[in-house]
């Protein structure tokens, strides 16, 4: 049985006081949670170095939610997976939608990222999901199809057992509005499909897909019931720790 994930994004949430109160309240909460459930926190950059001191990193994967897609130089501004690496973040987030959105991300840039990441040993967490346009117009497979092929499958066997892959549509990031549990499915075994074609069959049962998108307390159990779906990637619900912690026990 696969591993079950809830993953924490806080996104440009916090001051570095707040954030550092969230990570202590989680640290403590957490404790008391599934062992076999594997938690990540995603704090901006600024908080990373200030959370780690006060989580238990054998329990807690500290994350970063981007990296520069180059590995060193003069690139003002941007951060390294390498850099990250050397704070003690254990993963990454590539390509949620609001970096693709509002940064022009794009498959072939995040594939650079990803291939970064993996190359200093961190997790990659890929996301992908359709905006509701494209969703209507019937192109979401081949959307989501692109973006996994072109975002992740020329990596070796080796480099995509480190990626998580996170389903999150756009249209039920931030919105209230949720996939239901049956379209999640169906988008999750979609990618495992397609992870099955490329990689076999060993590959794609032991790779991790959450689904993101206004996942709360009230809605995740039916949604981690699904067949395909290995957790969640939480934005909002994960800045107040009795709703994550209640994201978590579902
Ligand atoms: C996200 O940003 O990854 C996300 C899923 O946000 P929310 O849970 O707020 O919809």
């Amino acid at each position: 049985m696969r591993k079950r994930i809830v993953a924490g994004n806080w996104k440009m949430n916090t001051s570095l006081e707040e954030g550092i109160a969230l990570a202590k309240s989680i640290n403590e909460e957490v404790k008391a949670s599934k062992e076999d459930i594997g938690v990540i926190i995603a704090p901006p950059f600024t908080h990373l170095t200030s959370v780690k001191e006060v989580i238990n990193t054998e329990r807690i994967c500290l994350a970063a939610q981007n990296c520069a897609a180059e590995a060193k130089g003069a690139y003002t501004g941007e951060v390294s997976a390498s850099m990250l690496k050397s704070l003690g973040v254990k993963a990454i987030i590539i390509g949620h939608s609001e970096r693709r959105a509002y940064y022009g991300e794009t498959n072939e840039i995040l594939n650079k990222k990803v291939k970064l990441t993996l190359s200093e040993s961190l997790k990659a967490i890929y996301c992908c999901g359709e905006t509701l346009e494209e969703r209507e117009s019937g192109k979401l497979f081949e959307i989501i199809n692109s973006q996994i092929v072109d975002g992740l499958f020329n990596l070796s066997n080796e480099e995509i057992e480190n990626v998580i892959i996170a389903y999150e549509p756009v249209w039920a990031i931030g919105t209230g509005v949720t996939a239901s549990s049956d379209q999640a499915q169906e988008m999750h075994a979609f990618i495992r499909n397609l992870v099955n074609q490329k990689y076999g069959g060993k590959i794609a049962n032991e790779v991790k897909i959450l689904y993101g998108g206004s996942v709360k307390p009230d809605n995740a159990s039916e949604i981690f019931g699904k067949e395909d779906v290995d957790g969640g990637l939480i934005g909002g619900a994960s800045l107040k720790t009795s709703d994550f912690l209640s994201i978590i026990n579902a």
